[in-house]
């Protein structure tokens, strides 16, 4: 399913969502917990921009501490978006990771923070979170692959509606795939689509990056087939795929969005989140179809516990020793050597509880009690 069309309902919060080890660049930092801006107060995409705080919870603003501009400027972006669909996803994407408990392994001690989340295509922490699920998916599948390739394809520049050049190469992309030559040497693969806008020439330029698995192809032939099928683009590259590790980086730098939406001008930006709507941006075919891209690892609900919310532990992790103790723990990655027992909630997360509660976000209502 595309994913802007399932934003309207908040996903299933899911443990281990983000975790302080996921991404080192969140914890470099203090993080700035100013107060948030008045509903009135716009933002502009310059240096400015560092100075001003995030919109959302505690725990959003938390985790795009340092990231302002970027995080402002999205949010812009969807805001100008849904006066002129006449749309509300800007308050989706705010609601991002507001409900965000802590919860503590029954046996390890570890802790995590589970949240919700948008589900956004466009949303900074949604989108990390997708590549970080998508690259670790690619690289379980590529592990057992022999001889995978990385295969290239791109559009000749011009100046066309990036609608129209992005169903142009989606449907000479189909066509290859189902081309009798094509298909002797490549018996399926993952798929990912970018694009960039050339400073140079004003053009944008669309690309589809696969990992392919199959014979070898020479990449004349698929300069040829692919000239032919486009009318007019022969460039291609094709090439062995030698480190698991540095496809599997590869494959991140394109999984999470087609494109770093916020180093585009905002007339750009909006052309591109409009022609990108309802459009998948990656997907598998054939024998690559066993690599299920966004399969969240396995995890037992039942063997954590929920030790309390964000808002909480984190707001008064000062004048509480404890709390201090969760979230120093959950920044370091290191168990915590005493178990936390839940209680009766006095009534400070009920707010913050989803309409529809999943199982492990029952215990929300209660409270640590020691
Ligand atoms: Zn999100």
């Amino acid at each position: 399913m595309p994913e802007d069309s399932a934003a309207s309902t908040m996903p299933t919060p899911y443990i281990g969502d983000i975790n302080p080890s996921w991404n080192p660049d969140f914890f470099g930092q203090t993080p700035d917990l100013a107060p948030t801006p008045s509903a009135g107060d716009t933002s502009v995409h310059t240096q400015e921009t560092t100075k001003q705080s995030i919109n959302g919870s505690d725990y959003r603003r938390f985790l795009l501490s340092g990231q302002a501009p970027k995080a402002l400027y999205i949010e812009e972006l969807y805001r100008e978006l849904d006066v002129a669909e006449l749309k509300n996803r800007t308050s989706t994407l705010l609601q991002c990771r507001s409900s965000a408990y802590f919860y503590q392994h029954r046996e390890s001690g570890e802790i995590r923070v589970g949240a919700s989340s948008c589900g956004l295509r466009w949303c900074p922490l949604c989108s990390r979170s997708k590549a970080s699920t998508i690259t670790a998916n690619v690289r379980e599948w590529l592990k057992v692959q022999k001889n995978p390739r990385f295969l290239t394809l791109t559009l000749k520049h011009n100046d066309e509606p990036l609608a129209d050049q992005i169903d142009r190469i989606y449907t000479h992309f189909k066509n290859l795939r189902r081309h009798p030559w094509f298909r002797s040497k490549v018996q399926g693969g993952i798929w990912f689509f970018q694009i960039v806008k050339s400073k140079k020439t004003g053009c944008w330029h669309p690309h589809i990056h696969c990992l392919v698995v199959g014979t070898y192809v020479d990449q004349k032939k698929l300069s040829e087939r692919w000239e032919i099928i486009t009318h007019d683009s022969p460039i291609v590259d094709i090439r062995k795929v030698g480190d698991v590790q540095k496809a599997a980086e590869y494959v991140a730098r394109y999984a999470a969005t087609p494109c770093n939406i916020a180093k585009l001008a905002k007339a750009d930006a909006l052309e591109l989140m409009q022609a990108m709507n309802g459009r998948r941006s990656c997907g598998t075919w054939g024998a690559a179809k066993v690599c299920k891209l966004s399969k969240k690892p396995e995890f037992d609900a039942d063997a954590w516990e929920c030790i309390g919310s964000f808002w909480e532990i984190y707001n008064y992790r000062e004048s509480c020793e404890v709390y201090n103790d969760v979230f120093c723990h959950w920044q370091e990655g290191k168990p915590l050597e005493y178990r936390l027992k839940s209680g009766q909630d006095p009534g400070a997360t009920e707010n913050l509880i989803p309409e529809e509660e999943p199982e492990t976000f029952k215990q929300t209502q209660q409270v640590l009690q020691w």
